[in-house]
Parts: C-alpha cells; sequence; structure tokens
C-alpha cells in the first residue's frame, strides 16, 4: 500500500527543526514563548496546501484540522496529536540538521562539537538501524525530534490521505500543541471544539512501541514555622525552620523511594525546591506512582516522617497540602480496551515487533484521556531526546506514519 509512496516525514522535519520553538518554563504567558506559533503558522500553511481547507491556529497557539471522512460507515472521530515546542534542558536554537545516510554503525561525531559522539555502545537502539538513514544535529544544540518527529509523522499522515482517497477512514482531527515540555500543553485546549471520541499522541520512542500508562501525580507543599528569637538571646528559644528542614531531607530514604534508587515500575517521593529563613521553610515536593492509591501512602509516609522529626522540636509546626497533578491514563484506557488493541494490531501490520511500556512521567495524552478523550502514546522515533546527542532515524518515521495509516483503516474496518 505504501510501497510507492513517497514519503514526506523527514523532508518536513528537516525544515521544522530549523525553527526555534523552545518553551519556557519561566514564563507566565500562554503560550510560554511566541516563537512557538512560527512553526504552527507553517503547518496551518502547508495543511492549507494539502487541501485541509478548516486548518487554522488560534489564539493560544493550537493548531486544529479535520480530515474529513472517506467511507458511509458511522466510525469514531480519531484524533492525532503532536507537540510543537522543544524542551528547555538544552538549546534549540539554530538547530542544523545532519542527514547520515546509510549508517554502518560507525561513531557519528558531531561537527560543531566533536566532543559530542554517538556510539552504539552508549544508545544499544542504534543496532536495529544499521543500513537507515540517521538524522542528528550538529552538536551545539537537541535535535527537536521530540516533538517535531510527530509533527512531522502526522503532516505526512494527512498528505498520504489526501493523495490516496481510496483509503477508508473515519473523520480525523489534527491537533497540535504549544508548552508540552513546560507541563501546560492541555492548558487551554478546547476539547469540545476538537470534536474528538479518541486521540493518540505521536511522542514516543523505539519503532513498535506503544505507551498506555503513565505515573500518577501529587505535588505536595511543607511549610515549616519555627520559633524566632534575637540571636544574641535565642537559648532554649529559638527554632530554626530551615535546620529542621534539612533534618527532614537528611531523613528520606536513601535508598529506596527516590528518583535516583527507582526504575520500572517503582514511584517516590522527591524534593524539588527549598526556599527559607530561620523562621519559616518551605520544601516542596513531587510523589509519583503508578497505582494511584501509593501516592496516599507516600504522603502518608512523608507526613509520619515529618512529624517524627518535629517532635525534638518544641513549638515548630507544619503545614502539609497535596495538589494533584494527573493521573495514570490507564485508569481511563483500561475502560476503552479498542483504543490500545487497534494500535497494537495497527504496529503488527506495519510489520513491526510491538513494545508495550510504561512512562515515569507524564504526557498530553494522560491529561487528554481525563478531559474525556482516551489517548495513548504512539511511537514517533525519538531517541536520546532532550540532548544533543538526540537522534531518530528516517525509516523509524515512515514507520510511524505506515502505523497511522493501518490505525485509520482498522477503525474503520472494525466499526
Ligand atoms: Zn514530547
Amino acid at each position: 500500500m505504501l510501497e510507492n509512496y513517497h514519503f514526506t516525514a523527514a523532508e518536513r522535519f528537516l525544515r521544522y527543526v530549523q525553527i526555534d520553538t523552545q518553551s519556557d518554563p519561566q514564563s507566565s504567558s500562554f503560550p510560554s514563548r511566541e516563537n512557538q506559533k512560527n512553526l504552527s503558522k507553517i503547518l496551518v500553511d502547508e495543511l492549507k496546501q494539502i487541501g485541509i481547507d478548516d486548518a487554522h491556529l488560534d489564539r493560544w497557539g493550537y493548531v486544529y484540522a479535520t480530515i474529513p471522512a472517506t467511507t458511509n460507515k458511522k466510525v469514531p472521530v480519531l484524533c492525532f496529536c503532536a507537540h510543537v515546542d522543544t524542551a528547555p534542558d538544552c538549546s534549540g536554537a539554530n538547530v542544523k540538521p545532519l542527514v547520515h545516510k546509510n549508517y554502518r554503525g560507525d561513531d557519528i561525531v558531531l561537527p560543531d562539537d566533536k566532543t559530542q559522539v554517538l556510539r552504539m555502545q552508549d544508545y544499544p537502539y542504534l543496532e536495529t538501524q544499521i543500513g537507515n538513514d540517521i538524522i542528528t544535529a550538529s552538536g551545539n544544540t537537541l535535535l527537536g525530534s521530540d516533538d517535531k518527529a510527530g509533527v512531522a509523522e502526522i503532516m505526512d499522515l494527512v498528505n498520504f490521505l489526501q493523495t490516496h482517497k481510496h483509503i477508508k477512514h473515519g473523520e480525523i482531527k489534527i491537533l497540535f500543541t504549544p508548552d508540552e515540555e513546560v507541563g501546560k500543553g492541555m492548558a487551554h485546549v478546547d476539547i469540545k471544539k476538537l470534536g474528538a471520541d479518541y486521540g493518540y499522541t505521536l511522542d514516543g520512542g523505539d519503532a513498535g512501541s506503544l505507551e498506555d500508562e503513565t505515573f500518577s501525580a501529587d505535588g505536595v507543599q511543607v511549610i515549616i514555622h519555627g520559633v524566632i528569637a534575637h540571636p544574641g538571646y535565642a537559648k532554649g528559644k529559638m527554632v530554626n525552620a530551615m535546620k529542621i528542614a534539612g533534618h527532614i531531607l537528611d531523613a528520606l530514604p536513601k535508598d529506596r523511594l527516590s528518583p535516583e534508587s527507582t526504575e520500572g515500575r517503582r514511584g517516590f517521593i522527591h524534593p524539588v525546591r527549598v526556599e527559607g529563613i530561620a523562621e519559616k521553610c518551605t520544601i516542596d515536593f513531587i510523589i509519583r506512582d503508578f497505582e494511584t492509591p501509593g501516592l496516599k501512602k507516600k504522603e502518608d509516609f512523608l507526613k509520619t516522617l515529618i512529624e517524627e522529626t518535629l517532635r525534638s522540636q518544641p513549638g515548630a509546626r507544619f503545614e502539609f497540602t497535596v495538589t494533584e497533578q494527573y493521573r495514570n491514563m490507564k485508569e481511563i484506557l483500561d475502560g476503552h480496551p479498542t483504543v490500545v488493541d487497534y494500535a497494537k494490531e495497527a504496529i503488527q501490520r506495519a510489520g513491526l515487533r510491538l513494545k508495550m511500556e510504561s512512562i515515569r512521567g507524564g504526557t498530553d495524552g494522560s491529561r487528554l484521556s481525563f478531559m474525556g478523550l482516551p489517548c495513548p502514546n504512539l511511537f514517533a522515533g525519538e531517541q536520546a531526546i532532550h540532548s544533543k546527542l538526540e537522534f531518530i532515524s528516517v525509516q523509524d518515521m515512515n514507520k510511524a506514519v505506515e502505523t497511522m495509516v493501518h490505525l485509520v483503516q482498522i477503525w474503520e474496518e472494525k466499526s
């Protein structure tokens, strides 16, 4: 079906990554940086050129578009979603993408910083890429495959479906979002206007991988109130809130329940910020677990630890505030098993080995799922993301497009 198709994902990708769309966690505006719209405007123009008349950019920086149905059957409306911004961890300005054709397994030295070397021993996934065309940045920046790969692949899907109208599928919605990397990707999305029943984010790694599970996440703020006195006359009176904070941090388990000591399905309690003076000190924690009840257990554990620490500090007291951040999307997806099942089948029809994965973090999809749009995450081919060694292969990108083409047909067949 796609044998004779000239894929456009990689060529689009090489253009998109040269546009700086880095988001900014310090910004209080939305989108966090207006520059994200520079890419979004181009996407709207290109969608219109492909024949998607309703493509538009809203004031918040979201792109919405519709691919009309080609079937008379009643098929649930699907949405494919990707984010245009790149991570603040690594520069995203003046990205110079390089294509290393027909990779033979040799080290790839990035020319603008020769200390940046992509080696198979560090990235074993490269073993699956022999003979493929690898795209990297030039050494000073990230590449931006997270998530411009997803953007380019969805654009290519639109191009394919618009030029192959005999392929039967229901109505498809396209959504490109800003500010995913700063955790606000769904802050201003209009779910009603989008009008989709089920969604797929294209924001994953290895070809064939499918993620239907994220952490559940809470934030905890602990405010410690000490007892203040003139330091010259403080004997037996002063209780220093900063020192209590130090005791609490020191009392946290070191060989478990921390990001440094856990992997796989184990969650953690992680202090992310401390701020204070002798009188009052604030510690912000993030709590993570795949099981939502596990959050409460960790929060109770933390609270008990603080109470025990304060027992030897007469006069000191604390406040403990839990804020819900996001929830494991599996709680929603389990109620809609076809969404994941059809994606598995599409991956297999594309000739790939399925890899089910859990995300030790959140995605736009977890938020979308809880907003009423069940939304697992499909692979886009991204590797070594948020780093100067980020890479992706042209062939993995094409496989992502092929998987989506199968997916829309499976939904039509089975409706
Ligand atoms: Zn991403």
